[in-house]
């Protein structure tokens, strides 16, 4: 067996046009929000921590060395290819997902109705059941730039087996 973790935290700002934010997007689901993640890609930290939490079980090089945040093939990318890339160097290196266990904190927006289609998303790109896949969102208390809504948080843990 092997393990793995991975974290990512994008900041928060008004969605376009009104500021650099992106539309908020969590394992490739869209949420209705003013604001939404700077960053090169789509800004998916839940796919982006998940990749970094599968590629640190195999050894691979993380995210940032594989897909580089200046690289124009990667604005504004979707994620999910990121993950589907992980998922592919664990498959040839002879292991699979044993369960994957997330957890999204932010103040807004809630997961809520979206957490299902947010598994399936996870589960359909990584070739798993998705009983396998575990999304839970918790609030930062109000306090820090993640409690003011000023940021997003994902934190990612993988197990993977032999196949
Ligand atoms: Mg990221």
């Amino acid at each position: 067996m092997r393990i793995g973790h991975g974290y990512d935290l994008h900041r928060l700002e008004p969605v376009a046009p009104a500021g650099a934010g992106r539309p908020f997007v969590l394992a490739g689901v869209r949420f209705d929000h003013d604001l939404g993640p700077v960053g090169h890609s789509d800004g998916d930290a839940v796919y982006h921590a998940i990749t970094d939490a599968v590629l640190g079980a195999i050894g691979a090089p993380d995210i940032g060395r594989l897909f580089p945040d200046d690289d124009p093939r990667w604005a504004g990318a979707d994620s999910a290819q990121f993950l589907a890339d992980a998922a592919g160097r664990m498959d040839a290196d002879g292991l699979a997902i044993g369960n994957v266990d997330v957890t999204v904190v932010c103040e807004r927006p809630k997961l809520g109705v979206h957490r299902d289609a947010m598994i399936d998303n996870i589960a359909r790109t990584l070739g798993c059941d998705r009983a396998l896949v575990n999304v839970k969102g918790k609030t930062h208390e109000g306090v820090d730039a993640v409690g003011e809504g000023r940021a997003v948080e994902v934190h990612a843990v993988v197990l993977l087996r032999s196949r």
